[in-house]
């Protein structure tokens, strides 16, 4: 597997793709910025957020028992699955037990961690995305890149030539009302005839038993009512303990995600209801490294995570680099530091690096996710492991730090090195900036480095200080 560094330098040569993510992310960043200056208490909306979130996790052992039980009373099915492969043996069983040959499936990233769609492919079972960017993505055989607007690399003419292709609608423009309108008429069949949906899940609720799905186009709707048979799948995590919790969490999420002040379609279900619905409800518990991350006192604020995507629009690193530069369905500095938790640092800790640490994320996180305190832990545990595999051996990188920190940490030894460096620095020096480092040169190519003063201040202050 190739690395972030190389992914997204591939990326950047991608000038349309480059264009396109700028002027997606702008747009959304101009709009929630708009609607959440609307409310002079949204401090106190992420304050209450985040405290709910901790006290969640803090008593997940006892909500999520309290949520199955509600939920196997309302007529229910509650699965629990530690992995990726138990969550996906549990859902391909279910949907085989119904004899449909195919499912639609609400947009959820969960369904993507756990690589559900290869599986029930591999079943025989066609899974056909409902959602307009997922259909896109789908469609385009791609993976999404942006956790909300999976295809938000592409533009409309790009989607114009897909759709004509696939869809088989040579005289399809490029207006917006054209295309969602030739979505609508290929899913609606889907929607009329398919017996299974699949859905992820935005929130739960310990007390009441209750499961949401927050969305913007009525597709999720449809999932969710119209077939016989409804399977869900959530990370554990995602529990809230009181149904009174989905007020601020209602609030925050549509603001934050896509600048609305509410979710056009929320959707709230309590096991099955004869009648009205499906008739068979399953919700399908997923660990998958989650209690690992709870485990580490720094990294489990990850799982605050109400997947609004707002840290990505506003990352400098993945508004050049677009989401494919991941290589996971969470993307931006959320997916940074929740897929190297995910799948280990050693498999996939690269994008653990790619951040200036700038804050952006942590400011205008809904939840208050201190994403950069978060990198700096997980760049840590990533050193400690590599210094693991290098047996008891020191890195270039580690004996470079260790040397700075004998330097740093005595006086007389740092004036010396700056005595040094500024003779070294002018005898190199080329107007004002050091050349190519040795050792060091994609590093140093890339950035200018003025070139140490031939004087250090300690030195310039000793000589001009007043003689008493
Ligand atoms: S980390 Fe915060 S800003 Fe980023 S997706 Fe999660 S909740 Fe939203």
């Amino acid at each position: 597997m190739s690395d972030f560094p190389s992914r997204a330098h591939t990326s950047l040569k991608n000038a349309q793709m480059r264009r396109n993510v700028r002027k997606a992310v702008t747009t959304i960043r101009t709009k929630t910025g708009r609607v959440i200056a609307e409310r002079a208490d949204w401090q106190q909306l992420r304050d209450a957020g985040s405290a709910i979130k901790t006290e969640a996790l803090g008593s997940l052992d006892t909500l999520l028992i309290q949520l199955e039980e509600r939920i196997q009373a309302a007529g229910g099915v509650v699965h629990w699955a530690r992995d990726a492969a138990e969550a996906r043996q549990i859902i391909v069983g279910l949907v085989q037990a119904t004899d449909s040959p195919t499912v639609i499936k609400i947009k959820s990233m969960t369904t993507d961690e756990i690589e559900l769609n290869p599986a029930l492919e591999a079943a025989g079972i066609r899974p056909i995305e409902t959602d307009l960017a997922d259909m896109i993505v789908q469609l385009a055989n791609e993976k999404p890149s942006h956790l909300l607007v999976p295809a938000i690399h592409k533009n409309r003419a790009e989607i114009r030539s897909l759709f004509q292709a696939e869809m088989s609608r040579p005289e399809l423009t490029d207006n917006p009302r054209d295309l969602t309108d030739a979505a609508r008429t290929y899913l609606r069949d889907h929607f009329t005839h398919t017996r299974v949906a699949i859905s992820g899940a935005n929130f739960a609720v310990a007390e009441t038993g209750a499961v949401g799905v927050v969305e913007s186009e009525g597709n999720g709707r449809m999932c969710l009512t119209l077939p016989d048979t409804l399977i869900s799948i959530m990370g554990i995590e995602k529990v809230l303990p009181r149904w009174q919790d989905l007020e601020v969490f209602l609030q925050l999420l549509p603001r934050a995600a896509t600048g609305e002040r509410m979710n056009p379609y929320n959707s709230i279900w309590t096991g099955v209801t004869p009648g009205d619905g499906p008739t068979a409800f399953h919700l399908v518990l997923l660990d998958n490294g989650r209690t690992r991350i709870l485990a580490d006192q720094i990294a489990r604020q990850t799982l605050h995570c109400i997947r609004c995507s707002r840290c990505l629009n506003v990352c400098p690193v993945y508004e050049r680099a677009g989401g494919h530069a991941y290589d996971s369905m969470y993307q931006g500095p959320i997916g940074a530091v929740l897929t190297p938790q995910l799948r280990g640092l050693a498999e996939a800790g690269s994008p653990a690096f790619a951040s200036s640490l700038c804050g952006a994320c942590h400011e205008a996180c809904p939840v208050q996710i201190d994403i950069p305190r978060i990198l700096v832990h997980l760049r840590g545990a990533a050193v400690e492991a590599s210094r693991a595999t290098l047996g008891g051996k020191l890195s270039a990188e580690t004996l470079a730090m260790a040397s700075a920190a004998r330097i740093f940490g005595n006086a007389a030894m740092f004036g010396f090195t700056q005595d040094a460096a500024g003779l070294l620095g002018a005898m190199v020096q080329q107007d004002g900036l050091l050349p190519r480092l040795p050792g060091l040169g994609a590093w140093s190519l890339s950035r200018e480095l003025p070139a140490p003063a031939r004087q250090s201040f300690r030195a310039w202050w000793k000589q001009r200080k007043p003689q008493a």
